[in-house]
């Protein structure tokens, strides 16, 4: 869980429309936008509208339909924007590469360079 009175993170102020994003799929739970960097030629951030799980495995004990749901939203915006072919990469804690404390996952597509992990 995130640490209550946190400031909110840039992914709950994406979702609050209070930082601007290229948004390219919403559902009431989850929110789909372009990466600011992206690694790959198609790399959207696949999240949840509230940050009340830090990562993946928090996420899928506590509440499995909202992974679903996730994974749902990330699997069309594939098909949408890559014909389905993609990697899904959730990176968990800092020494994995995570950044951001806020459940994410990366939708990765189009041609990538070999080894690219993200
Ligand atoms: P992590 O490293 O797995 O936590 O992924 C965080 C991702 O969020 C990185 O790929 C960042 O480039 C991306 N990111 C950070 N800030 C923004 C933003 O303001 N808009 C879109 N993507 C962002």
């Amino acid at each position: 869980m995130a640490s209550p009175g946190a400031e909110p993170s840039i992914f709950s102020r994406i979702a609050a429309r209070e930082i601007p994003a290229t948004i390219v799929a919403e559902t009431d739970h989850i929110i789909a936008f372009n990466d600011i960097a992206p690694q790959a030629p198609v790399h959207v951030v696949v999240t949840t509208k509230t940050e009340q799980y830090q990562n993946v495995g928090q996420l899928a004990a506590a509440d499995p339909a909202l992974l679903a749901e996730l994974v749902a939203v990330a699997e069309r915006v594939a098909l949408e924007h890559c014909d389905g072919e993609y990697r899904l990469i959730f990176n968990t804690g800092a020494s994995a590469g995570q950044t951001v404390f806020h459940v994410h996952a990366h939708v990765l597509g189009g041609v990538l360079e070999e080894g690219t992990l993200a």
